[in-house]
Formats: C-alpha cells, structure tokens, sequence
C-alpha cells in the first residue's frame, strides 16, 4: 500500500510528521513517499502542485495531506498561490465528495464554545459536494452592468450550476453513508429561492427511493445554519453543495472545540481519497511546535478505513486518541485548567504510545 505524503506549508510539516509516527508504529508496511505540495512546491520547483508531486499522488493508493499556504505568496498570481495545488489535486484525482465528520468528545465538552449539554456526545457528518456548485461554473468574471438600476457599471458575475450526474453520485454517496451510522439524512439546499437548489432537491427525492430504509429530510441553508450551533445533535448526515458545504462544515468545527480536532476526507469514486486536516497551514503557530496534530493523525485513521481496508488499524487509532484525551494531556488550542499542556510532538508521541 502506497501513501503520498504531502506535508505543505505552516503547520504542514509539525502536523504530517506526528501522523507518519502514527503510521509507522501500526506494524503495517506502508510504502510513503514524500513530496513537496504548496508554497513548498512553488519553493522547490516553481509550481504549487509540481508534475512529480502530482504523479506520486496519482500513482498512490492514497494522499495524506498537511495544509497549505503562507501569506508570502498572496502577491502571486492566483495559478500559482499554494491553495490551487488543492483544486489541483481534487481535479485530476476526481475527487468530488468530502467527508467532515464532526465529533465532540466528552473530555472537550467544556471547550467548545456552546454549553456541554448542547454538544456533548455530538457525532455528526456533513459531506460536501466539491466538483460543481458556483465556485466552478461559468461563465464568470467582472462584466459591464446590462440593465436595470446599475445598467452601465461594473458588475462581479458566477454561475450556480450542478449537472445531475453530479447531484446523483453524491446522493448516493450520502445515502450509503447514513446507512452505515443512524440512517437520517438531511439534505440542506435554497430551493425556496435557487433553481439549482430546487433540482438538487428534486434528484435527492428520487434517489431516496433506492434507500427506503434512511429517513431523508431538507432544510434550507439558513435554518440549518441556526440549527447547528441551537440543536446540533438532532444531525446524524448532512449532505450539501459546495459553497453551503464549505461554510457549515467549518461552524460544525467550532462544534468541537477546536479546528485542530477535525479531519477530513476527500474522495474519488472508488474511495481513493485525499486525507487532511478541516484547517489551514496556520501561519501564525507554525514552527512553534504547538500546533494540535490529532485533526492529521485522525485523518491518517480515515485514510485506513476509507481506502486503505484497514478499519482495526483505524479504531486502534481513534481509541488511542480518546485515550491521551482521557489522560489529560491537550495543545494550547484545548487546553483547560486541569489538564497538562503538551506540545505537537509530545501528543503525537502520546498517542503512539496509547495505541494498544
Ligand atoms: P487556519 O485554519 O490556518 O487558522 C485559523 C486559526 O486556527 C488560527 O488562529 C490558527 O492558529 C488556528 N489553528 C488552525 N489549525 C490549528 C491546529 N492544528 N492547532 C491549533 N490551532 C490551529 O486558517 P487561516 O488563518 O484562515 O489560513 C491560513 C492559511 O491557510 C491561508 O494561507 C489559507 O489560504 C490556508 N488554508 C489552507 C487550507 C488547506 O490547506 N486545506 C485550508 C484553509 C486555509
């Protein structure tokens, strides 16, 4: 089994390190091989997303991703800021459906930012379409104003669009993976105000059919946002477009205490995917060994048991981390009085030890 290793930019490198470590100590023989992705790959060979970084991830059986970015190259050209090398590689690995499992751990309870009673014991997946939706469609750009009010001036332009091959896959998607937990799905859509959103909806009814056993509902975006953060346990799957993914899945991180906690799948239609942290490369605690590893090391336990067909491997990793949870030891990002402080590479090292 072949890992592409892509630690990235910032906090990529601290984080990636403490998940090979993970890794490496399962008895499994991995194949991984590392290369440079981001600023890292601009740095070493002009490019965010290197032809050889790119050819390592297509040849893997999966990719475990760090983060990407520094402010340094917002003066780039957008192609080749650090952030394109992760549309890059969502693009030629076909991956369109991603996966933000939101889980509160008991032990967190008091750090997240809603009273423990709201979110204790909250275990909710939001999967989010990632290839259509406004954020690729065209056409777009800044055009002259045709009419009404503002006719002459300038005027910002996207597309909203979704082909219904794309609305089908990722229903599916979503309805095999509420199978698999408690059997709700929640599809979150505008189709009081979106066409696009209205057909989407339309397709999720009709593909409910092939899961009578899931009970599926809608809501719109708005009142899921307002649900979220009032009643988050009333969730079990929330499936949604891109733009409404890409938003309620960083309120549901809030969720949990900390963004550091959360992990990430992205996947193709085989279940090759791309694993990383829900946060960014965090440039303002890189190089501090302080940033929390668990989001990576918890995508590492993703990686197994989504691509690699190794789901003990990935339990005794999870159940390592709720044990050093247990035990009291948390990164600054978690930390409450009680606890004992410790930094990226001590919880890293931690969980390898609680791994039983
Ligand atoms: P960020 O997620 O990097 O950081 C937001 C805040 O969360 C910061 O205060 C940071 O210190 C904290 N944080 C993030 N991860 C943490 C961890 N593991 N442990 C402790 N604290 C953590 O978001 P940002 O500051 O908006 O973006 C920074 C850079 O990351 C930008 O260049 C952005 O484009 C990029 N980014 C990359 C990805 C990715 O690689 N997938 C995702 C989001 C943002």
């Amino acid at each position: 089994m072949k890992i592409a290793i892509l630690p990235g930019d910032g906090i990529g490198p601290e984080i990636v390190t403490e998940a090979v470590q993970v890794l490496n100590a399962l008895g499994e023989s991995f194949e991984m091989e590392t290369a440079p992705v981001g600023g890292a790959g601009y740095e070493a060979y002009g490019h965010p997303l290197p032809e050889s970084t790119l050819k390592l991830a297509l040849q893997a059986d999966a990719v475990l991703f760090g983060a990407v970015g520094a402010w340094k190259y917002d003066q780039l050209e957008r192609a080749l800021r650090p952030e394109q090398a992760i549309l890059g590689l969502r693009k030629h690995l076909n991956l369109f459906a991603n996966f933000r499992p939101a889980i509160l751990y008991p032990e967190l309870a008091g750090a997240s930012s809603l009273k423990p009673e709201v979110v204790s014991g909250l275990d909710l997946l939001i999967i989010r379409e990632l290839t259509g939706d406004i954020y690729f469609g065209q056409p777009r750009g800044v055009r002259e104003c045709p009419d009404g009010p503002f006719k002459g001036q300038r005027e910002g332009f996207d597309t909203m669009r979704y082909a219904e091959g794309e609305v089908r896959r990722i229903a599916h998607v979503a309805f095999q993976a509420a199978r698999k937990r408690d059997k709700r799905l929640t599809s979150v859509d505008k189709a009081n105000v979106l066409e696009t959103f209205q057909f989407w909806k339309d397709i999720m009814i009709d593909v409910h059919r092939e899961y009578p056993d899931v009970t599926l509902d809608h809501m719109y975006v708005d009142n899921a946002a307002m649900q979220l953060v009032r009643a988050p346990k009333k969730f079990d799957v929330i499936v949604t477009g891109n733009m409404f993914g890409d938003i309620l899945s960083d309120a549901a991180a809030m969720l949990t205490g900390s963004i550091g906690m959360l992990p990430s799948a992205s996947l193709d239609a085989n279940n090759k995917g791309l694993y990383e942290p829900s946060h960014g490369s965090a440039p303002d605690i890189a190089g501090k060994n302080i940033a929390n590893p668990l989001a990576t090391i918890l995508s590492a336990a993703m990686m197994l048991r989504f691509s690699l067909g190794l789901p003990e491997q990935a339990e005794r990793i999870e159940n390592a981390v709720k044990s050093v949870l247990h035990q009291g030891l948390r990164t600054p990002d978690i930390f409450e009085d009680g606890c004992r402080k410790v930094s990226t590479s001590e919880m890293g090292a931690a969980v390898v030890k609680a791994l039983v």
